[in-house]
């Protein structure tokens, strides 16, 4: 079992982990699909859901709103009619609401951009104080709308960190991404994201890793210390969580 601490894997091997990935897979280019502000609304609205879910629903809401005055004007309970495919309804309409009040409070419209002049990290703290808005979409946000350094930490960026070594496990979630932008050279942050997720949904899956076929077994801290073999009984139980799962 590994450790609980901060990582010891050297910058450098880092690197050479996100090249050996992206033989495999290609490497990543940021393309901003939305501006700041939808980018936060779309990432409330994919909180706990599918993008197959919360697009049409933010797709919906902007047809239904396209001012986010309009949206403010409406109203949690007709926000929710609009972006029910979404799923939490209730909870992200009342966080969708309360954000633009407080944006619009703060900067005297609704807009993000005066982020963009804010150091990173306080950028980072800046949306955390919204509601419903907690480190990963905060950094998603800064990540892809404005190019900023941030490490977006999902599932799979949280497994596959622990498993080759570079997260310690049972970290919390504000915890693990601070100690990733601690780690990983801060020119690769948007591409340490999009290869660990690629890595985690193809190959490093949760709960089997299928190691045979990994391009970085012989750096993974996980496989080093046994490997699927060492760990079966662990897998077992994780697996046998999986199947009970709804
Ligand atoms: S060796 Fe296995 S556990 Fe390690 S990164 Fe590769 S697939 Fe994941």
């Amino acid at each position: 079992m590994l450790g609980t601490h901060s990582t010891t894997v050297p910058k450098d091997e880092i690197r050479s982990i996100l090249e050996q990935l992206e033989a495999r897979f290609g490497r990543p280019r940021l393309i901003a699909r939305f501006d700041p502000m939808d980018e936060l609304v779309s990432c409330i609205l994919s909180q706990h859901t599918s993008d197959a879910n919360s697009f049409p629903a933010f797709t919906n809401l902007r047809a239904t709103y396209p001012d986010w005055q309009d949206v403010v004007d409406a109203g949690p309970e007709r926000v929710a009619d609009a972006i029910r495919k979404a799923g939490l309804a209730n909870q992200k309409s009342k966080n969708i609401v309360a954000c633009l009040i407080e944006i619009y409070t703060r900067f005297g419209s609704y807009t993000l951009e005066p982020l963009r002049t804010m150091p990173t990290l306080q950028a980072r703290k800046w949306l955390m104080e919204l509601p419903g808005v907690g480190p990963k979409t905060a950094s998603i946000v800064l990540c892809f709308s404005m190019g900023r350094e941030t490490i977006p930490v999902d599932t799979h960026v949280y497994r596959v960190s622990w498993r080759i070594g570079i997260l310690p496990e049972h970290v919390g979630e504000v915890k693990a991404h601070d100690l990733l932008l601690d780690s990983v050279p801060s020119e690769l942050a948007f591409r340490y994201h999009v290869d660990l997720i690629q890595h985690g949904r193809v190959i490093c899956k949760a709960p089997l890793p299928n190691c045979s076929a990994c391009p970085i077994r012989e750096r993974c801290r996980w496989f080093q210390a046994g490997g699927p073999e060492q760990h079966a009984s662990e897998l077992k139980v994780k697996r046998r969580k999986v199947a009970k799962a709804p």
